[in-house]
């Protein structure tokens, strides 16, 4: 049984009376390793690491740690095939997919290489006779992170490659069901040269996450994952006195208006809604069809599902993988089910779908829901599966008001050849992220990326400019040095020059 352990020091570190937790091969249904379940005092041991090696770390000068950060990019751009087929093998989603996502989270590390002007701070001379004012960002100690199992390599590079260029030292507790990945990313971050216990990773459940949160030496907590939890970090580490980001889920809409190119809204659609099984935090999983761009539509997204193929990720010949647990597909299969008993009209059933020689891996079929409405569960939930609901209304407000009412607001998309119809949408609409004939709307990562409403907790976008600000204190510094004139006692505020 592959055991996976924690990372601590630069070094895998074992506990024999652990508990663990199973980690299967989604593809084929079965158990392929055990992850560790980390202890309160394995969290304190990581901890601790981190602690001690951060006076060190953030006293490296800043070009020493962007050249560590440069030879860590082409660690993990020369694996990334290695990452990817770990991803895959954990998480089920297709190779080309797992590329993308290392892909992506490779690029934050190529912005975190640009750390020296990235901390650049600003400097005002003579605010006041021989008086100059300047800031300077620090790094806050020792930064968590606990991330989701839907992106196990990107996630955590949204995180530590920001946290640890900027001279702040990580505790990563990466998602028990697809844990592999990180321990890849950590060796290869050994590798580059980073130093002994910069980077540490813990394996563990809510357990691990409760001892985090509470830790006195942790000072902040970056979070990604569901909505529930989302909110559970941010109100207990932000009671405990951590800065943190909470990151939730989404349920994403797409707009088609009537004028939108057909076969590019569809191809979006299909894309977007069963990329990686659904299980995407921007995967779009509401259809909006105005007016009468629904029977169109629909027509054109049934005729793709037929062509979709469905295996196992390791396959070059699948587009689409499993769920990742047999636990999710039922969850996946409930939902499917109780959208047919609440009327809504399946048009296309992925329930049946079997995978030739891989009968028991964790495989739920493209699934199209017609005529589904808001009070429904399909639509009021985040299914996280391959099952795209449209709901058709008679005009754009209408579809405005939808989106806008809903609770989460991660990202959403609206199609159309109409310029003015697109303003409006990217005025009016409340959700962080919006496609204009763009159905997954991902900052690249010098820009931030981060949702509205209940799809994040907390002031600070991840990545990007945000992830700066948000891994380091400004301080203001007001220098005078001692000159000519001595102005004498003045207790008040200063009124001019
Ligand atoms: P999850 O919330 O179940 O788990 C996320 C992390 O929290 C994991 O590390 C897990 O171990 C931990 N956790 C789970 N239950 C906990 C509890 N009761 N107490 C403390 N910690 C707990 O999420 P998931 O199923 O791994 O990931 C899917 C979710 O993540 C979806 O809702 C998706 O939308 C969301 N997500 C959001 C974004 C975003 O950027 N907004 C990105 C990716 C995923």
């Amino acid at each position: 049984m592959n055991r996976i352990p924690h990372w601590i020091d630069n070094t895998t570190y074992d506990d024999p009376s652990a508990r663990t937790s199973p980690v299967f091969d989604p593809a084929v249904g079965a158990q392929s390793g055990e992850a560790l379940m980390a202890s309160d005092a394995d969290v304190d041991r990581a901890v601790a690491s981190s602690l001690a090696a951060f006076p060190a770390w953030r006293d490296t000068p800043v070009t020493a740690r962007q050249r560590i950060m440069f030879r860590y990019r082409e660690l993990v751009d020369s694996h990334r095939y290695d990452i990817a087929k770990a991803l895959t093998a954990e998480h089920g989603k297709t190779i080309d997919d797992s590329l993308g996502e290392v892909q992506r989270g490779l690029e934050v590390v190529e912005f975190a290489c640009g750390i020296p002007h990235l901390l650049k701070g600003d400097f005002s001379e003579q605010v006041s006779t021989g008086v100059d004012t300047l800031t300077i960002r620090q790094p806050l100690g020792v930064v968590a992170g606990i991330t989701p199992f839907n992106f196990p390599a990107m996630v955590p590079m949204w995180m530590f490659p920001m946290a640890i260029a900027c001279g702040n030292t990580f505790v990563l507790k990466p998602s028990e069901k697809d844990p592999s990945p990180s321990m890849l990313l950590a060796e290869l971050f050994a590798d580059a040269g980073l130093p002994p216990g910069v980077f540490n990773v813990i394996q563990g459940d809510r357990v691990a996450v409760e001892r985090l949160l509470a830790h006195p030496d942790v000072s902040a907590l970056s979070f990604v994952g569901s909505t529930p939890i989302a909110r559970h970090i941010y109100a207990t580490g932000t009671a405990n006195g951590k800065r943190v980001q909470a990151l939730g889920g989404a349920k994403n809409h797409m707009v088609v208006l009537p004028d939108a190119d057909m076969d590019l809204a569809a191809d979006a659609a299909v894309s977007a809604g069963y990329g990686s099984a659904g299980e995407r935090c921007m995967a779009i999983s509401v259809v909006v069809a105005v007016g009468d761009a629904g029977d169109k539509l629909i027509e054109a997204v049934d005729q793709r599902i037929g062509e979709l193929r469905v295996g196992p990720g390791s396959d070059d010949g699948s587009q689409m993988g499993p769920l990742v647990t047999a636990a999710h597909r039922d969850r996946v299969r409930g939902y499917i089910d109780a959208g047919v008993a609440s009327g809504a009209a399946l048009v296309a059933d992925g329930r049946t779908l079997t995978v030739d020689g891989h009968e028991e891996g964790f495989f739920i079929g493209p699934t199209l829901f017609d005529s589904v409405t808001p009070d429904m569960s399909i639509y009021t939930d985040e299914i996280f599966g391959p099952v795209l609901s449209v709901v058709r209304v008679d005009s754009y407000t209408e579809a405005i008001e939808l989106i806008n009412d809903n609770p989460y607001g991660n990202g959403t998309a609206v199609f159309t050849n109409d310029g003015g119809a697109a303003r409006k949408f990217q005025n009016e609409i409340a959700v962080g992220m919006v496609g204009i004939n763009v159905p997954i709307p991902v900052p690249l990562s010098f820009y931030s990326f981060g949702g509205w409403k209940e799809s994040i907790f907390g002031s600070h976008a991840i990545y990007g400019p945000d992830g700066i600000h948000f891994y380091t204190r400004q301080k203001v510094v007001i220098t005078r040095w001692p000159d000519p004139i001595h102005r004498g006692v003045d207790l008040g505020f200063p009124q001019h020059g």
